[in-house]
């Protein structure tokens, strides 16, 4: 059944969502790269690559319903943060929002009946419940290390070890 046009439009818009998280992750590798935290760092580009397989995810799945991708601009973004919790603030602000984007196109797609991409996006809502508890966990961590440097340097170096997300390459 050919792909209903407001579902391929929503689609598009959740791949330039996921692109721009991408983008904004990567910023974050900026600021802490700049301030020599390499931990937080790898972690933020590994976040970075994961938000990369999703829009490689929604891309591919648009394809094969034989839609059309709609590529477009990713808006720049900030690497002026005043603190690593104001990086996770702002990451846990971004996966909310991510969040209720990937709800409205389950919402459309239940509207049209599109069962198979209410299907496909349920993946995208298991993952979403994942990120906001990690960004919670962080930022709950981050906020407790407060002006430590010590406490810092420690979760620096446990951020060092994040392991590879097998489901993303499901
Ligand atoms: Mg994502």
């Amino acid at each position: 059944m050919a792909i209903d046009p407001k579902i391929q439009a929503a689609i598009n818009k959740q791949i330039n969502h996921e692109m721009t998280a991408a983008y904004n992750y990567l910023a974050m590798v900026v600021y802490f790269e700049q301030i020599n935290l390499a931990g937080f760092a790898f972690w933020m580009r590994k976040q970075h690559e994961e938000e990369l397989a999703h829009a490689a995810k929604l891309f591919q799945y648009l394809s094969d319903r034989g839609g059309k991708v709609e590529l477009e601009a990713i808006p720049k973004p900030s690497s002026d943060f005043g603190s690593v919790a104001d990086v996770f603030e702002a990451a846990l602000k971004m996966e909310q929002a991510n969040t209720a984007s990937i709800n409205a196109v389950y919402a459309l797609a239940k509207d049209v009946n599109d069962y198979a991409t209410l299907s496909h996006l349920q993946w995208f809502l298991d993952e979403q419940v994942e990120e906001e508890k990690t960004m919670e966990e962080t930022l709950g961590l981050v906020r407790f290390a407060g002006d430590d440097k010590s406490a810092l340097l420690t979760l620096n170096s446990q951020m060092a070890n994040r392991p590879e997300e097998e489901s993303e390459t499901a």
